[in-house]
């Protein structure tokens, strides 16, 4: 098979991805009546440290749905992203499904609909799935940060740091038996390693406990068509990956 990202092509000994179509916090105040005598208020011995998100130990597993995530999110203005957003795009798809796949951002048509992949890309995204005889409503799709960036550029790492703790709880919450990292940005935020895509792909990792491969965002094979043949190496490991935990026949 011949992997494509935006616009191209796989093949495959039995599936083919045909080209695509075209890709604060509470501001209430407390009550501030004065008291008889003021309160003591004894000092930590040792202040714990600010640890980054990238140093942060995994958020506790609390149990909770999508939906309860999706609440929590709001009309969220937690990044400088909020004013430009037309919509937030929170993901979409089968909310226990055994393969997530993990993209950087939104873009334009994503931010018109609010939901993910729905442009070229996206077209692309659908087609690899279809390409490892699953239908796009069986697995979940979502970004790492769920407003776009202006002009479709990279995410900020202050703007990773206040959306992605959204990510994890939705990975906590689907509970994949496999992770695909669209592009090297999710898989820097989830691995916390910093290096390039084409140093990574095709390997598998583990975040916490879930399988994790990373391999090229469907968008960059649309710009270079040839890197659908890697992308289809790729996902022929998680399709077999899934035969072996039995998801797939
Ligand atoms: S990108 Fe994430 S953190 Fe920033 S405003 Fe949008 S939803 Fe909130």
């Amino acid at each position: 098979m011949n992997p494509a990202k935006r616009s191209a092509r796989d093949q495959s000994s039995q599936g083919a991805v045909p080209e695509a179509g075209g890709e604060g916090s509470r501001t209430g105040t407390t009550s501030d009546a004065p008291s008889q005598q003021p309160p003591t208020v004894k000092p930590l011995q040792t202040p714990p440290p600010m640890k980054s998100l990238f140093e942060a130990a995994p958020v506790t597993r609390v149990e909770e749905s999508l939906e309860q995530i999706q609440a929590d999110l709001g009309d969220c203005q937690r990044c400088k992203l909020a004013p430009t957003r037309k919509t937030i795009v929170f993901g979409s798809g089968n909310p226990k499904a055994p393969l997530m796949f993990v993209g950087e951002a939104p873009g334009a048509d994503e931010d018109e609909q609010g939901l993910p992949f729905v442009g070229r890309a996206g077209q692309l995204l659908t087609k690899i799935i279809e390409a490892i005889n699953l239908k796009r409503e069986d697995v979940y799709i979502c970004n790492v940060i769920k407003c776009r960036p202006p002009e479709n550029r990279t995410p900020e790492r202050d703007e990773i740091e206040a959306c992605s703790p959204f990510l994890l709880r939705q990975i906590q919450a689907v509970q994949p038996k496999v992770i695909v990292c669209l592009g090297a940005p999710a898989m820097q935020t989830l691995m916390k390693i910093k290096v390039g895509i084409t140093q990574i792909r095709g390997q598998w990792y583990e975040y916490e406990g879930i399988k994790l491969m990373a391999t090229f965002h469907p968008a960059y094979c649309l710009r270079w068509p040839d890197k659908k043949r890697e992308v289809w190496e790729d996902m022929k490991k998680v399709r077999d990956y899934l035969r072996f935990t039995g998801v797939l026949t």
